[in-house]
């Protein structure tokens, strides 16, 4: 049996003492839809009362920051149109490292995007002739012509910077096409993807916090493994995942790599929480994981609880057999399908929800 190193990283008092800013994920995190998440503004308000940083990531750039800000204190979250950080506002300060002040840039988006270039002193233009770059955000008014000039500019050969890649936006019907799949057609169209994404999970829009924060040791805080937790381990920073938003158990356990947290939490209240680290042997096929007095086995794709005490906030199960799920995965025998669903039933049963607290997703 060999000891692979843990995913899941002990505090070394509460997260919150460990780290200096957080970086938010918004809808999952502190709000859903029009409605907070529950405890979000409480602790958030602890946390600046602390003295903490707070950003707010978002790769949805067609609200402007003030409107975000507006709100986010709606909600009694403490935030100014300062705090929150956009992919328009990443993808402007990418290109103002890249080109001098009041270069024109073929701009193909958002009215977010217009004031992100004009705010770090580049010129947003429609004409691809005199353009040194082209920009492409999100805009529900994009048109074949722009979509046209778009490709013309790209064949021919400006640097094209994507905010981001999200193949869709939530809208009240459901979910529509994004600024991915908009920046599908030029590419199909042009023969070639865009230079530089900025949106999660690239780490632009980390890189971008981190700097207008001056954060020492940021936190990540977000709901998705494959936006949020992917762009923390990108970025170099931790991760923690709250499970008040589309992961649940399942999920977790069958966590990729570049995508598994640093640090779990039902909601922002574990912000105030020590957590723990966890002890993994694995060889053969199996693996055993510790978290504090919580003990999971993974044999022939069977997960199994040995020890089920939930700990001081409920998941040290939960901890404790994702990193046993992912030993067994990374040496080529994860757990899938039925042994899967088995193992998320077998954690879910082992877990203690919060009283008062509905946790559909889990
Ligand atoms: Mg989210």
């Amino acid at each position: 049996m060999s000891t692979p190193a843990a995913h899941f990283l002990p505090t070394t008092a509460t997260l919150l003492h460990d780290h200096d800013a957080l970086l938010l994920d918004l809808d999952g995190v502190v709000y859903v839809g029009p409605e907070a998440v529950p405890h979000a503004a409480r602790a958030l308000t602890a946390a600046v009362e602390a003295g903490h940083r707070l950003g707010f990531i978002t790769n949805n750039a067609s609200r402007p920051p003030a409107t975000v800000a507006a709100h986010l204190r709606d909600l009694d979250v403490p935030a100014t149109a300062q705090d929150v950080v956009n992919s328009a506002q990443a993808a402007a300060e990418h290109l103002a490292r890249e080109f001098p002040a009041g270069s024109p840039v073929l701009l193909v988006g958002t009215t977010g995007l217009r004031e992100a270039l004009t705010d770090v002193g580049l010129r947003p233009t429609g004409d691809r002739h005199e353009a040194v770059a082209v920009v492409q955000g999100f805009s529900p008014d994009l048109g074949w012509q722009q979509l046209a000039e778009a490709t013309h500019a790209v064949r021919s050969g400006l640097p094209w910077i994507a905010t981001n890649l999200d193949a869709t936006v939530p809208t009240p019907g459901g979910p529509a096409p994004g600024n991915g799949l908009l920046v599908d057609l030029v590419a199909r169209a042009a023969g070639r993807g865009p230079d530089v994404v900025c949106g999660k999970p690239e780490p632009a829009l980390f890189d971008a916090a981190v700097t207008r924060l001056r954060a020492r040791r940021a936190l990540v805080v977000g709901d998705r493994l494959d936006t949020d937790l992917q762009g923390a381990r990108t970025a170099g920073l931790d991760g923690l995942l709250v499970l008040t938003g589309v992961t649940g158990v399942r999920e977790l356990l069958a966590a990729a790599p570049h995508e598994r947290p640093t640090h779990v939490g039902h909601d922002l209240r574990s912000l105030a929480d020590t957590h723990p680290g966890v002890r993994v042997r694995a060889g053969d096929g199996q693996a055993a994981a510790t978290c504090r007095d919580a003990v999971v086995e993974v044999t022939g794709g069977r997960l199994t609880v040995t020890a089920g005490e939930a700990g001081p906030d409920g998941l040290d199960v939960l901890r404790a057999a994702a990193e046993a799920s992912w030993a067994v995965a990374d040496a080529g025998a994860g757990l899938a399908g039925d042994g899967l669903d088995a193992a998320a039933g077998a954690v879910r049963d082992a877990l203690v929800v919060p009283s008062g607290d509905v946790r559909a997703g889990l």
